[in-house]
């Protein structure tokens, strides 16, 4: 009594109960592997923590604009020219506590009851937590196998009617690796050329992390939605900064005043010495990010390639990001006991696909951010449960 009815509805991300049940199994003196988790394993380059401390050192102690410092709203605009060759204005970027915090607020800003909002299932499961949240109803968009983890941008505007409000888009993507394919983003982007008042939220929060040669496409590739398209990233996983909390959106002219005021109600600003490193992180030299990549790309074959062979289990290769969405449906486990059993009986821990959505059933994933030793040994035990259910 006394609490709000909409608290209710908030929901969570398995990702951190996960962490913290492997931590008690590990703390209690079993070896747990942790492909749970979806953060890199490398510690933050060395002159992005240097930068961080020299200002700390040199007193940036007190609070920030609400939206960020200039001279890293800058710095995210020249990367965004650099990678997504589209000039924006540094006015329209907001620095942000984290990737999260753009999408929650984007979510808030749309979400009310009898609002609708489109989101990715299988996805990231702040998305549906926070549009139940909000009072909105959840649309599911379906990211099948079948089609690649991507989509049929005729069957995402099929849709759409008068109480759309917000679709949210997420590529490269989290849980499933997948990407999208540029001819469906297209589409969709013209396709929304009908319906003026949908706005766009795109989540890159993995745009640096693609395979293969892979370019990434942004939604801000698409001149006609760009007056109604909100784009968030950050740095936690591209310069493997999770603990820094520090994250950027971009927002069209109409919503910036929303979006400062959410900041300023929510969290005034963000941790100074933290936007001092992200400036260190985006202007300085890029050759980390290379040398992780390289190495998820390894990574990225091994435990593709082992998966394969498993009875009962197959994998899509992923095209990006740094997670391995593995069928797990002819092993007769559901996704929830696949995952438990692999955490609490051999010590694996991964993330049951029903967390990111009902979508996820029949699927497991697991993130790659560790090392090649431990990948395999993972594997080995993931293969032993595999036999033994498959009567082997
Ligand atoms: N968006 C997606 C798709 C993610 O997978 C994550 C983190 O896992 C985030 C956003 C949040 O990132 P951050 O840790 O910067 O808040």
């Amino acid at each position: 009594m006394g609490i709000s009815a909409k608290m209710s509805k908030l929901g969570t991300e398995t990702a951190f109960d996960v962490l913290a049940r492997a931590a008690k199994l590990g703390g209690d003196g079993m070896d747990v592997i942790n492909l749970g988790i979806g953060q890199p394993d490398f510690p933050t380059p060395a002159p992005i923590v240097d930068a961080g401390i020299r200002a700390l050192s040199e007193g940036h102690h007190g609070y920030t604009a609400a939206n960020g410092i200039v001279e890293l709203r800058e710095a995210v605009a020249a990367d965004i020219l650099k990678y997504r060759k589209v000039a924006v204005n540094p006015d329209n970027i907001l620095i942000m506590p984290g990737g999260k915090v753009t999408m929650s607020f984007a979510i808030e800003m749309f979400g009310e009851v009898g609002a609708e909002i489109l989101y990715p299932n299988p996805g990231f499961p702040i998305y549906e937590s926070m549009i139940r949240y909000s009072g909105a109803t959840p649309i599911p968009i379906p990211l099948l196998e079948e089609n690649g983890f991507s989509f049929d941008a005729d069957h995402v505007l099929s849709l759409i009617n008068e109480n759309t409000r917000l679709i949210i888009l997420n590529t490269p993507a989290n849980p499933t690796g997948g990407v999208i394919e540029e001819k469906e983003l297209k589409k969709l982007a013209e396709g929304l050329e009908q319906h003026p008042d949908v706005y766009i939220l795109s989540d890159e929060i993995y745009s640096r992390m693609t395979y293969d040669g892979l370019a990434h496409v942004s939604m801000l590739s698409f001149p006609q939605i760009r007056d109604r398209l909100i784009v968030l990233d950050g740095w936690s996983k591209t310069y493997a900064m999770t603990g820094w909390r520090l994250g950027w959106g971009l927002w069209p002219d109409k919503l910036v005043p929303y979006a400062t005021r959410l900041c300023v109600n929510y969290h005034s600003c963000v941790n100074a010495a933290a936007q001092y490193a992200g400036i260190e992180a985006l202007t300085g030299d890029q050759s980390p990010v290379d040398e992780m990549m390289a190495a998820f790309d390894e990574r990225r074959h091994l435990i593709h390639g082992r998966l394969n062979t498993m009875p009962g289990i197959t994998c899509t290769l992923p095209k990006g990001a740094f997670y391995a969405f593995a069928n797990i449906k002819e092993t007769g486990l559901s996704s929830r006991d696949m995952q438990d059993t692999l955490l609490d009986d051999h010590g694996v821990a991964t993330i049951s696909g029903t967390s990111f959505g009902a979508d996820g059933e029949g699927y497991i994933r697991f993130s790659y951010a560790n090392s090649l030793e431990n990948i395999n040994k993972a594997m080995d035990r993931v293969e032993k449960v595999a036999q033994e259910l498959s009567g082997l």
